[in-house]
């Protein structure tokens, strides 16, 4: 779970989930209110996470020639899997870092 480099207190899982999409942007810590970046390293983790669950359900529809329903119900566990899986993989940085 993330931790704010500044008051060092650990994020809840729900609050990471909450913030997902804001950390490239920064975001405030929900203890001391300064600004969270992600992490380089982070953030490539991250990416990759993103990337192989993307190709899991792109790719998963002609190999297992799935369409409609049973496509969808390939996606949502993929979809509920990485937003399990990305709150464990996010650092913060008290500076926005570069992506790469
Ligand atoms: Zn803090």
């Amino acid at each position: 779970m993330p931790t704010c480099n500044t008051c060092g207190k650990r994020w809840t899982f729900t609050q990471s989930i909450k913030k997902a999409l804001l950390y490239s942007k920064g975001t405030k810590c929900f203890y001391c209110g300064t600004p969270q970046y992600l992490s380089t390293r982070s953030g490539k983790r991250t990416n990759l996470i993103y990337v192989i669950a993307l190709l899991g359900v792109v790719l998963g529809r002609p190999l297992f020639d799935l369409a409609g329903f049973p496509y969808l119900m390939l996606a949502i566990p993929v979809i509920i899997i990485v937003m399990v899986i990305v709150p464990f993989s996010i650092e913060l940085s008290n500076e926005k870092e570069p992506l790469w």
